[in-house]
């Protein structure tokens, strides 16, 4: 029974980014070129900074660029380090490390401590790192709040209250980019002082804009930067004069178009909604795969559920059953789950034994039971060994009222 994907029936793309597009967005965005200097496109523009803030629960400032998540890594870091300065990062996975890499790109001096694979940050071990920087060499901390190639998430508020403890004036710089619009996140309540995202995950937008929000305190480290590139500074971004510097240069019309039909269906649902409902859709998706490890090898990454995301799941199985597991429903029931990223190395066959669950953005019940399903066929289909009742366990979650 192999099924052509393209020709029958709805296919799922159930990888942590690019997420599932709404029709609605879709929709938004099958329309001829607007005009760039005057009208709807400069109107509407205007309207989603502040409903941008309220999905990043900040009333200070918010940018877009037009680029992916590293652009607006890379844009939050011309604006707040200098060449020779510290940056410290804790890892939760690999992309704190692809962050931290960009640093050093710019020229900083990146510190980094390793928390490994599955674990979130020791707060402790933090402490330690910032006490012994007595001179204040570290001026900014690279905090991945959901590393999404380990699905671990972090504390940020409690970063926060470690930096105050400590009275270190080290800036907090949040990448968002798998926690927006998806596990709960308030940049103003947490004490973040930068806060990263990208388009194409919880904001449900096609990959392409990458967003920066930013405080007057950040603001205030920008200004004693000795330089900031002309196309990552934000400040005329942020406060433009005329409509060109929003983006120094060219619109990204359609997507921004995208964006407003995305924030729409977000603030309709409104932040709380959205939050719970990722929660209550990762629990389910926790509660099968805790029945199919009772038997054979299906481990969940993060064992501690307070430190697992509502947005991405990753798992293991023996190698090579990860990805033999992912060929099969894709192939046989136009199903895509996501491969493992950055748990071994390209080299290692181990890394045949990963892999990932998006559930992040336009998701429902339904959708989650029949990537649960689709699951529970392949390992069937493969004869991998596995515990019963998973899809019982995940319905009986989300009957709770
Ligand atoms: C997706 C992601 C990135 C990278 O974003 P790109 O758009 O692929 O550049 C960085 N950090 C996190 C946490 C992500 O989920």
């Amino acid at each position: 029974m192999t099924q052509n994907k393209s020709t029958s029936g709805r296919s799922y793309l159930a990888i942590p980014g690019p997420s599932v597009l709404p029709d609605v967005v879709l929709q938004a965005m099958q329309r001829p070129s607007p005009n760039i200097y005057a009208g709807e496109l400069i109107e509407m523009t205007q309207g989603l900074i502040p409903d941008l803030k309220r999905v990043a629960r900040t009333e200070h400032h918010a940018t877009i660029y037009i680029g992916n998540g590293h652009a607006a890594w890379e844009a939050a870091l011309s604006n707040t380090v200098a060449p020779g300065e510290t940056v410290l990062v804790p890892a939760s996975g690999m992309f704190a490390f692809g962050w931290g890499d960009m640093a050093a790109g710019i020229g900083a001096q990146v510190q980094y401590l390793d928390f490994g694979k599955s674990s979130a940050w020791d707060l402790e071990r933090i402490a330690e790192a910032l006490h012994a920087d007595t001179q204040h060499r570290i001026k900014a901390v690279l905090a991945v709040h959901v590393d999404t190639t380990s699905s671990v998430r972090n504390d940020i508020a409690a970063l926060r209250k470690l930096l105050d403890d400590l009275d270190h004036p080290a800036l907090i710089l949040a990448d968002c980019i798998a926690s927006m619009g998806c596990d709960r996140f308030e940049m103003d309540a947490w004490g973040v002082d930068v806060a990263v995202t990208a388009s194409q995950k919880g904001l449900m937008v096609p990959a392409g804009l990458g967003f920066v929000f930013f405080t007057d305190k950040a603001d205030q480290a920008r200004k004693r930067l000795p330089r900031v590139s002309r196309y990552w500074d934000w400040a005329p971004r942020a406060d433009p004069e005329v409509f060109y510097e929003y983006f120094m240069g060219t619109a990204p019309t359609h997507h921004l178009y995208g964006l407003r039909a995305a924030l729409n269906l977000i603030h309709a649902e409104s932040m709380e909604q959205v939050w719970s409902r990722h929660a209550r859709l990762a629990r389910a998706i926790w509660a099968a795969c805790e029945r199919w490890s009772c038997s054979g090898d299906l481990r969940l990454n993060v064992g501690d559920a307070s430190n697992r995301s509502h947005a991405v799941t990753s798992l293991q199985l023996a190698s090579p059953d990860g990805t033999r597991l992912r060929e099969w429903t894709e192939q046989h029931l136009g199903l895509t789950l996501g491969i493992g990223l950055g748990m071994a190395g390209n080299d290692d066959p181990a890394k045949d034994a990963y892999f990932r669950l998006g559930h992040m953005g336009h998701v429902n019940g339904q959708m989650i039971l029949a990537m649960l399903g689709g699951i529970e066929t392949g390992l069937q289909a493969l004869n991998i060994d596995h515990g019963s009742g998973a899809l019982e366990a995940a319905a009986r979650v989300l009957a709770k009222p």
